[in-house]
C-alpha cells in the first residue's frame, strides 16, 4: 500500500477523485498551500522592512496531470474552466483567474522547466479577496506541483520569487513578496519573522492556545474598488519619501532623519513614511516579545501593537475604509485585545486578538454594528498558524 504523506485529508482524496471524473485518469499528484494572514507588518515588504506573516488552515489545493501535447486545461471548482496552451504562455497579461495558474507554469518554465501540457483542478477554501490571499495560495500550490513534476529544483524562497513574478507579469498585480513567501514557508503555530532586504525568514514559535488566545479574521467584504491605483500611488510614495532622504530604501531611515526632512516631504509622503518606520518598530516589538523564553506570558501585550497598527494604516497610509474601521472598533469593543486591519486595505478583513473561547461575542458584536448600518455581514474565521506549501497526495 502506497505510504501517506503527512498532509494527506478528506479534501485532497476528494479532489482526486473529482480530477478522475472529470479528466477520465488519477492526477499525477495533488499539491496544496495556505492563505496567509499577518500578525505585523504591512506595506513593509516593497519597502525593504520587516513583516510576521503566517500561513492559515484554510488552503488551495492543485491536482496536476501531464499531457503529451501542449493542451493546458484549467479547470476551478470554484469558477469553472478555461482552455490554453503552453503558445499562451510569454510572460504577458492573461485575463481572468487562469493568469495565477498560467502564470505559475510560464514562470517555472522561464526559470528553466521543460513545459509540457498539462490538466489541472483546483478547489480553494480560501475566501477570495479577504485579504487573506487566495491569489497565492493559487500560484504556489501550482508552482510547488510543476516544479516537481517538470523537475525544477529550487528552494521555498525562490519558488516565492518565481510565483510573485508569475502575479506581476501574467496577472499584472504589482504585488511584494510577503503572500507567495508565507503560503511556500509557513510553519504550523509558527509566524514568519520576514526581513524583506536580506529575505531572511526566521519562523517564530506563537503559542497561542497556551496563551489563551485565539485570533479570528473579520472579512468586511467591503469592495475593493480603489485598491490597485492607491496600491501603486503609496508604493510610489514611499520611493519618493527615500529618495528625498537619499536612501535606497524606508527600512534604513530613522526616526530623527524623517523629523529632520519633514518639511521637504508633500504632507502625504510624510504620513506615509511615517507609517512605514512605524510599522516596521511595531513588528521588532512583537519580535522582542516572541523571542523570549515562555512567549506565552506575553503574547496578550501583542494587542496594543495591532491596534496601534491600525491607527497607523488608517490616519498615515490612509489604506482604511468605514468596514474595516468599524469592524476593528467593533472587535475591540466585544473584548478583542487588539485588532487592525490585515492585507493591502481598502477592504478584505480585520484580524482580531481574543481571548480564548470569545468568538462568538466577537462574532455578535461586529455583526451588530454592521447591521445597524446595513451593510452585509461580515464573515468571521479563526486563523491559526498552519504549515506551508506541500504534496498532501
Ligand atoms: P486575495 O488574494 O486577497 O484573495 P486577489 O484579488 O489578489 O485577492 O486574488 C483573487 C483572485 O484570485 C480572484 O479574483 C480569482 O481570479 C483568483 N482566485 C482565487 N481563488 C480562486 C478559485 N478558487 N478559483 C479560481 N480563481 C481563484
Ligand atoms: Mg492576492
Amino acid at each position: 500500500m502506497a505510504m501517506q504523506l503527512p498532509g494527506t485529508d478528506e479534501r485532497a482524496k476528494h479532489l482526486a477523485l473529482r480530477f478522475r471524473q472529470h479528466f477520465g485518469a488519477a492526477p499525477d499528484g495533488v499539491w496544496a498551500a495556505p492563505g496567509r494572514a499577518n500578525l505585523l507588518g504591512e506595506h513593509t515588504d516593497y519597502n525593504a522592512g520587516f513583516a510576521l506573516p503566517f500561513g492559515i488552515r484554510q488552503r488551495a489545493r492543485v491536482a496536476l496531470r501531464l499531457r503529451a501535447d501542449s493542451r493546458l486545461l484549467l479547470c476551478s471548482e470554484q469558477a469553472g474552466a478555461c482552455e490554453l496552451s503552453l503558445a499562451d504562455l510569454r510572460g504577458e497579461r492573461i485575463a481572468g483567474w487562469a493568469a495565477y495558474l498560467a502564470g505559475a507554469a510560464w514562470a517555472a518554465i522561464d526559470a528553466g522547466a521543460r513545459g509540457t501540457g498539462l490538466e489541472l483542478l483546483l478547489d480553494s477554501e480560501v475566501p477570495v479577496g479577504a485579504g487573506l490571499s487566495s491569489s497565492a495560495a493559487l500560484e504556489c500550490a501550482t508552482l510547488l506541483g510543476l516544479a516537481e513534476l517538470w523537475g525544477l529544483q529550487r528552494s521555498p524562497l525562490e519558488l516565492a520569487r518565481l510565483a510573485q513574478r508569475a502575479e506581476q507579469r501574467v496577472a499584472g498585480v504589482p504585488c511584494g513578496l510577503m503572500d507567495q513567501l508565507a503560503a511556500l514557508c509557513a510553519r504550523e503555530q509558527h509566524v514568519l519573522w520576514v526581513d524583506f532586504q536580506s529575505e531572511e525568514v526566521v519562523p517564530l514559535a506563537l503559542p497561542l492556545v497556551a496563551a489563551g488566545l485565539e485570533l479570528w479574521a473579520i472579512d468586511t467584504r467591503a469592495p475593493h474598488q480603489l485598491a490597485s491605483g492607491a496600491y501603486a500611488e503609496r508604493r510610489n510614495a514611499c520611493q519618493q519619501a527615500a529618495r528625498q532622504l537619499g536612501l535606497h530604501s524606508l527600512r534604513e531611515a530613522q526616526p530623527e532623519q524623517l523629523a529632520r526632512a519633514a518639511a521637504e516631504l508633500s504632507p502625504p509622503t510624510l504620513r506615509r513614511a511615517r507609517h512605514v518606520l512605524g510599522e516596521n518598530a511595531r513588528v521588532q516589538a512583537a519580535v522582542e516579545l516572541l523571542r523570549q523564553p515562555g512567549p506565552e506570558a506575553r503574547l496578550a501585550q501583542l494587542g496594543p501593537l495591532l491596534s496601534a497598527s491600525h491607527a497607523s494604516l488608517r490616519d498615515d497610509f490612509e489604506v482604511s475604509v468605514p468596514q474595516l474601521d468599524v469592524a476593528q472598533a467593533a472587535a475591540e469593543a466585544a473584548g478583542a485585545l487588539g485588532a487592525r486591519l490585515v492585507g493591502g486595505g481598502f477592504g478584505g478583513s480585520v484580524l482580531a486578538l481574543l481571548p480564548h473561547g470569545m468568538g462568538e461575542a466577537l462574532a455578535a458584536g461586529v455583526q451588530g454594528a454592521f447591521a445597524a448600518r446595513g451593510w452585509a455581514l461580515p464573515q468571521l474565521l479563526e486563523v491559526q498558524p498552519a504549515a506551508g506549501a506541500a504534496r498532501v497526495l
